[in-house]
This record gives structure tokens, sequence and C-alpha cells, in this order.
């Protein structure tokens, strides 16, 4: 790879990279070219133990510093994050195959968002006072020990520090397992965190396979388990979390309702559309990819929509100018390819797209299908790639009842001038993070997460510290003890 500060091992444990050629190859694709840029190794059960007692051992001295010297640490990793951004978004396009006019922007410096914002509360995690007449309790808020993070392979970089930050600033220590398909970045993470002062031991990046995830989850030295990926993993790994009883944050996938009024200012629906459903190619947990627009609208929309993807500009991630990447991978691509003809199959009715494009790497054309009826596969399934559903409807509250009937409940959006109508439909979609009048916004400080099947707890905002910690309750008697006998 032409990219001279590429990790140089395949792990980083206790504070150092960490090689060990015994476990699997895992070549690492570049998506435009299909080019293998670089290789890592699985880790060994030697890694994994490894991982587990380096974590271990660091969590309690960690969690006995005040949360300001904590945090000082993690706001020093932001610092240097933002100032490595720009040869951390050509590793984040190199792993993901994003264009940089999207990884200089929203990848390490989101990941850099995290480490600052969680940095900033932690010197202000408190329990509380409770007085009971003479008596009183007092709360303290305590770390949970070793969290377990395990990463889907959109947003590398993000996720390792949406995960990383409220779970360092709370004093836990982690062990993170990125997906197999991008493995690079959070070895990034890692290395920076400990450049900046974190102690050895307490931010660990070991890769693999959901084989050396599903270790992770059952080892009974770990205490909380949070996973970006699928429903169908999500089940798997909240199962067997379940079973050593262990605190979880699940962040799945989605199937999310978009709502378009006639109301709506038809340029904004169409480039909160857009937003929906081609950022990253597709490539994103809260799409809107179920898009409903009311029919007074509905050819003006897809007329517009038409003629913006048309000027996406596809190409070369590396060019600045390009705004619309390859997929993921091969594999990726290959499953997307089934839905498009899936929908086709179906009688939904092609807009534009459809295709792969004629150039080395895994590219497919931003893709529109109209006419989409709600039992078809492709407004049910999760497709993860950049497949728009247009449906029809009329009627406001015929819109919202189409809309939740889904598993999914990740995220939501509404289109229309209407405050008072933007307001009354949000409150009834069933969805964790939604939108009015904008789409996939994902600021720190708001809570990101979804509810049904899409997931359990929340990332991000004060309400990622709930889940990162636990409460200890005190009670301090000032008299003498009244026993029975
Ligand atoms: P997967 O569910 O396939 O994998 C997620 C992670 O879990 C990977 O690191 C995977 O390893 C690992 N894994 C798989 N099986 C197990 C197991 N039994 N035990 C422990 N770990 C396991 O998701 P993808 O990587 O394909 O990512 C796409 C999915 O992620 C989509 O459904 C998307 O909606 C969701 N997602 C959700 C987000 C959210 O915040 N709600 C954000 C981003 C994505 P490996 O793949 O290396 O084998």
């Amino acid at each position: 790879m032409p990219y001279p500060t590429q990790p140089t091992a395949s792990h980083f444990v206790n504070g150092a990279y960490v090689e060990d050629t015994a476990g699997a190859e895992i070549p690492v694709i570049y998506p435009a070219t299909g080019e293998q840029i670089a290789l890592v190794h699985e880790a060994t059960p030697a890694i994994i133990e490894h991982a587990l007692n380096s974590a271990k051992a660091a969590q309690k001295a960690w969690a006995a510093l005040s949360g300001t010297e904590r945090g000082r640490i993690l706001r020093r990793a932001a610092e240097m994050i933002r100032e490595r951004n720009h040869d951390l978004s050509v590793l984040e396009t190199y792993d993901t195959g994003k264009p940089m006019s999207e990884t200089l922007y929203v990848d390490a410096t989101s990941g850099a968002d995290a480490l600052e914002y969680f940095g900033g509360l932690a010197g202000s995690l408190t329990g509380e006072h409770i007085q009971l007449g003479d008596d009183w309790v007092y709360t303290r808020r305590e770390a949970l020990g070793v969290c377990i993070g395990i990463g889907a392979w959109n947003y590398p970089t993000q996720i390792a520090c949406w995960k990383g930050a409220p779970a360092l600033a709370c004093g836990n220590a982690m062990v993170f397992k990125p997906s197999e398909t991008t493995p690079l970045c959070a070895l990034k993470v890692a290395e920076i965190l400990h450049e900046a002062g974190l102690p050895a031991g307490l931010y660990n990046v070991i890769q693999g396979t959901g084989a050396v995830g599903a270790p992770l989850v059952s080892d009974p030295r770990v205490d909380k388990v949070s996973l970006t990926g699928s429903v169908p993993t999500g089940r798997k790994v909240y199962a067997a979390a379940a079973a050593g009883i262990k605190n979880v944050t699940m962040e799945l996938g989605g199937k999310s309702p978009l709502i378009i009024f006639d109301d709506a200012s038809l340029e904004d629906a169409v480039g909160g559309a857009i937003l929906a459903n081609f950022y990253s190619s597709g490539q994103v947990c809260s799409n809107g990819t179920r898009v409903f627009v009311q029919k007074g609208i509905k050819e003006a929309f897809l007329a517009r929509l038409h003629e913006r993807l048309s000027e996406a500009v596809i190409g070369d991630p590396m060019d600045e100018a390009t705004n619309f990447g390859p997929m993921v991978s091969e594999n990726q691509m290959k499953i997307v390819q089934s839905y498009i003809e899936k929908g086709k199959a179906d009688g939904a009715r092609l807009v534009c797209g459809g295709a792969r494009l004629e150039r080395e790497g895994y590219y497919l054309e931003p893709t529109v299908f109209a006419d989409v009826k709600d039992d078809m596969i492709i407004a049910r399934e999760e497709i993860f790639g950049p497949v728009m559903a247009v449906l029809d409807f009329d009627a406001e509250d015929d819109a919202i009842a189409r809309a939740n009937a889904t598993e999914f409940g990740l995220s939501a959006g509404v289109f229309t001038s209407d405050l008072t109508r933007g307001h009354r439909v949000i409150a009834q979609l069933q969805a964790g993070s939604c939108f009015i009048n904008s789409y996939n916004d994902a600021p720190v400080e708001a809570p990101f997460g979804g509810s049904k099947q899409s997931g359990v707890g929340r990332e991000n905002s004060k309400a990622a510290i709930e889940h990162y910690s636990q409460m200890k309750s005190v009670y301090v008697r000032m008299g003498a003890v009244d026993a029975p006998f």
C-alpha cells in the first residue's frame, strides 16, 4: 500500500503492536481496485489470552484515577487524531473504499468528537447523596470492568472510538475486534490512544472473524459487550452475553422509513433522500431505505431525484472530487446485486441504476425502485447498499402504520413544511434515532441507537455513560443497629 503510516502488525495488545503468524491469514482488499493492500493474521488463542489478561490487569488502576486525569488522555488523543486526519482518512478509504470526500469529514473526525466529548464528561461522572433522616445513602458510579467492542465494516474508525471513548471515560478497559473486512483503522486508534498517554492494556485491538468474537463474548473476565452489526449476529451475541448475565449495547441493522409529504420542499426532500440512501454507497445502518412519498409530489420527486443522481461523481475514491465509491467488498456487492434482481422480479419499477460499473473494483450504480409494495423483499429486508425503495401513500395515518410495520426500529425521518405534523408523525414512529427535515445527522451529543430489533442501549451522549458504568449504593447508618433478636 502506498501509505507510510499503516499499522505495523495485526494486533495491538498491552500498549504495543504484536504479531502471531500462526493465525489464519486475512487479506485486506482495497475495494476500488480489488487489490490486496495488506495482510493481517487472525488472533490465535494466545493473542486472545494476552489481550484479555492485559485488559483485566490494567483496568483497576485506570478506574482509580480521577475522571479528569482519564479525560485529559482522551482529549489529547482527540487532538492527535485531528492533526493526523488526512493520513487516517487515507487509511479509512483503503479499508472501506469510501471516498476521501467523506472520510476527510466524518470518520476520524467523528472519532475525535467522541474522545473529546467523553474526555470532557469524565471529570463530572458522579454519584448522588440521598439523605434519610440522620442516615444517608450515597451512590458511586463505578466502571464495569473489561468491555468487548465488536465492529461492523462500514465505519471502522468511528465505531472503534464510539465504543472506546465512553468505555475508557468510565474507567473500563476494552478489547476491540474490528470486522475482518476492515481491520486496519482500529489499530491506528489504539496506537494514538497509547501515544496520548493511555496506560498499556486499556485499549487492545485483535483481529478475526466471528470465531474470535464469540470466545471474547463468553469469557468470564468480560463484563460488557458492545456490538455493531446485523440483527442475526446481534441475536447470537446477545444470547451468548446473556448466558453470563453481561451488560450489552447492541447497535444493529435497520430498514428505516423516510416519509415525504406533499408540502415538503422538493429540493430538501430529494437531498434528504439522497443522504438517507447513497452516502457511503448506501452502507449505513440508519439509512431511510423505505421512502414513502405522498402521491401529489411523487412524480416530481422521482424526476428531480433521477436528475440529481445523474450528477453523482463515481470514481477513484482518492480523488476528492469523487462523491460515490465502491461497495466494501465483492461479497457485499453480490448481496446487493441479488436484491436488485429480487426488486425487478417482484415487479418494482427501476427508475435508475441497477447495474455494476464497467471498471475494476466493486462499484454499483445508485439505484432507485418506484412503485414498491410493502410486501416486496426490497421493502422488508436490509440491503445495505445503494438501493432506494420508493413507496406511495395518500393519508398520514396510513404512512405511519406502514412505516411501523417492520421488525426494525433504528431510524425514521419526516419531510414536511408543517412543523406540527412533523412532530406529530415523528412521535408515532417506532425508532430510536429520528429526523425532521433532515437525515442521518449523528452528532456525539445526541443519543444514537435503535428500538425493536434494531438494538439495545444507546451510544454517544450522556446516555452512553449509563451503559458503560454501574451504580453502587451505600447505606450509612449513623445510629445504633436495631436488630429483632
Ligand atoms: P455482521 O453482523 O456480519 O458482523 C458484525 C461483527 O460481528 C463483525 O465484526 C463480525 O465478525 C462479528 N461477529 C459475527 N459473528 C459473531 C459471533 N458469533 N460472535 C461475535 N462476533 C461475531 O455485520 P457486518 O459487519 O456485515 O455489518 C453490517 C451490519 O451492521 C448491518 O446490518 C448494519 O445495519 C449494521 N450496523 C449497525 C450500526 C448501528 O449503529 N446500529 C452501524 C453500522 C452497521 P466478521 O464479520 O469479521 O466475521
